[in-house]
């Protein structure tokens, strides 16, 4: 947010508005802020900057296209069918939205390009739900025999989603997609850092035919737009992607009328290396489970556990695949390690860094200057690996969200579950190890919401994603998800 503003093209800068009741408006206050692309600080847009006046208006469009019959009472297929539209729609403009988020954010472009399998799975997913899981049941009791029981579930209300910023698109469409395949309604705010993918798709929303109203988009500030979201009294739930205290902020914020919250938060997950793996195939997903976008993912393997017969060589693999990765602008295909999303972040990474030089720890990659011109104009830093460390160590237990790896050995099963589960965070692990046994054991014992065995940060939408421990509440993903866009209702009928 705070690189200069080189703006190359001679092309005004656009100007984007927000999306309340089906118009795309300017706030209230006719405020903008500034967007930036963090590759080269060109200034990328101008977006309407909402506040709690702004939050008012939508929450109250949500709030009419929820009581609207035609919306809440529309039959699961129709919001099938627009769930499915939103898919094609999706896949026709994906190239654009996928470059949106590398401007936006600086994720290589090969990166964004990647995930369009993903989010169109994930579209016609939530598609499947609608006439899947949004019906109640008969429940069997044991009253007089005359009396009947069953389940309905009723859509919640109006959600507030607030999205992070490390994988826009991706965030846009997790938190509308059971939006629109529950029957609730939302208001949509984005993050500050990157806007520009949601606004995008807030037009494919309209071209797939949700109902003025039902999604609303307000652009601007955590502590204006979002804290208004949170404590307002006309939002029932919130379903926030973000920082831990950020997360806790909200679960105070949202006491008042009790709003229902899910919560997908940080992480420090641990990556175990059993000296009986395909060390070959191990290296570099140990690595690109830290370094993919530049570490900024909630579940980076930022804790790399080596079994100590293996721990010196398997760590200077790690260290020499870092060196080879290509550092540069997102948008070249070439490049594997793009920049870091904001002056603010880059300088929090850096604060981990020297505190790991300050404790004399010994780094096997990441301390080479970068200098290449092309690299100067942005929040560049190189991948890091650390040895050395220990568990109790800041650098092991804080989320830096970056691309820096802290290596640690283990002597036997017992302390590296041990080690793995000494942590605050439960959001993601990673095994490798030929042993059946070791791998099933370790599933158990590891307090984490996923487990990867042989692999790592692979996602499905039918398999259940989310936190332990302080890495959040409820889930993302899965069949069950959108129990928690649904209050449960039970009849009892006196036949
Ligand atoms: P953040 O908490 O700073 O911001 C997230 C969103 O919350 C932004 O839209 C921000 O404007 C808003 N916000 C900030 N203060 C607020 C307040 N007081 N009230 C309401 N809203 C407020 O997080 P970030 O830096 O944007 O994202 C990085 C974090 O997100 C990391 O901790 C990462 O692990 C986490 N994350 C988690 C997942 C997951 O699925 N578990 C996925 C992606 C990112």
């Amino acid at each position: 947010m705070s690189l200069p503003v080189q703006n190359a093209s001679v092309a005004p800068v656009p100007r984007k508005r927000m999306l309340i009741d089906g118009e795309w408006v300017e706030a209230a206050s006719g405020r903008v802020f500034e967007t930036y692309n963090p590759a080269n600080g060109e200034h990328l847009a101008d977006i309407a900057e909402g506040q709690k006046e702004d939050v008012d208006r939508a929450v109250a469009a949500a709030r009419r296209a929820f009581e609207n019959p035609l919306w809440r009472r529309a039959r699961p297929t129709e919001r099938q069918a627009i769930l499915l539209r939103l898919a094609d729609l999706l896949e026709e403009n994906f190239e654009e939205l996928a470059r949106l988020d590398t401007l936006d954010m600086g994720m290589p472009i090969t990166f964004s390009r990647s995930r369009k399998t993903r989010l169109l799975n994930f579209l016609r997913y939530y598609a499947s739900l609608t006439v899947t899981q949004t019906g109640g049941e008969t429940v069997q009791n044991s009253l007089a025999a005359d009396i009947f029981t069953y389940t309905v579930k009723e859509p919640v209300g109006v959600v507030g989603a607030i999205m992070p910023w490390n994988s826009p698109l991706t965030q846009t469409i997790m938190k509308v997609g059971p939006v629109l395949a529950s029957g609730c309604t939302v208001v949509l705010k984005p993050s500050e850092e990157a806007s520009l993918a949601a606004l995008r798709m807030g037009e494919l929303f309209e071209k797939a035919g949700v109902p003025a109203g039902v999604v609303n988009i307000v652009t601007g500030f955590g502590k204006s737009v979002g804290a208004a979201l949170a404590d307002h009294p006309g939002v029932d739930k919130i379903s926030f992607t973000g920082s831990n205290a950020t997360g806790q902020r909200l679960i105070e914020a949202s006491k008042g009328n009790l709003k229902r919250l899910t919560l997908e938060l940080g992480g420090k997950s641990p990556h175990i290396i059993f000296a009986d793996a395909d060390l070959d195939a191990a290296v570099p997903v140990a690595a690109m489970a830290c370094f993919s976008n530049s570490g900024q993912i909630c579940s980076a393997g930022s804790r790399l556990l080596v079994e100590r017969p293996i721990y010196d060589e398997f760590m200077q693999r790690v260290a020499d695949y870092a060196k080879s990765l290509t550092i540069g602008d997102g948008l070249d295909p070439a490049t594997q390690i793009g920049p870091i999303v904001s002056r603010t972040q880059f300088e929090r990474i850096q604060t981990f860094i020297r505190r790991g030089l300050d404790e004399h720890l010994t780094f096997l990659a990441g301390m080479d200057p970068l200098d290449e011109p092309s690299l100067k104009t942005g929040h560049f830093i190189r991948p890091t690996v650390i040895a050395g460390a220990d568990n109790s160590m800041k650098i092991s237990r804080e989320e830096i969200f970056g691309p820096v790896l802290v290596g640690m050995p283990f002597d036997s099963f017992d302390q590296a579950m041990q080690i793995a589960n000494d942590t605050d965070f439960g959001l993601g692990a990673g095994v490798w190890t030929r042993s059946v046994s070791t791998a099933h054991q370790s599933a158990r014992a590891i307090r984490s919401g996923t487990v990867w065995i042989n692999t790592y940060a692979v996602l499905d939408p039918a398999v259940p994603f989310g936190g332990f421990k302080t890495s959040g509440i409820g889930r993302e993903q899965g069949r069950h998800q959108l129990d928690a866009y649904f209050e449960e209702k039970s009849v009892y009928l006196n036949l």
